[in-house]
């Protein structure tokens, strides 16, 4: 749901989550009750890039909803102690 902004005459502004379909240009303020008026404001559209955004997103849902370890998990496995990887020969060896 957008958040919209408002303005009291009396108090401050506030702003109110509202579906599109039913923002109101005025609303009672929650505060006096008295009639406030919409306020134009800017879309909130990120500054940061899509990987900042993700993070800071992402740290805000872990905040609130911290993921839940019921195990402790595996350890990573150890292979044979060789490699696959054909480029890992060329790779100086201790004597
Ligand atoms: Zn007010």
């Amino acid at each position: 749901m957008p958040l919209y902004a408002y303005r009291c005459s009396h108090c401050s502004d506030f702003e109110l989550h509202s579906p599109m379909q039913q923002v109101r240009d005025e609303v009672p303020c929650p505060d006096c009750g008295g009639a406030s008026k919409r306020l134009i404001t800017a879309p909130y559209l990120s500054r940061a890039s899509s990987s900042a955004y993700k993070l800071i997103e992402g740290t805000a849902r872990t905040a609130a909803e911290p993921a839940v370890v019921t195990s402790p998990g595996a350890w990573p496995r150890r292979s044979s102690g060789t490699t696959s990887n054909p480029l890992h020969q060329k790779l100086p060896r201790p004597d």
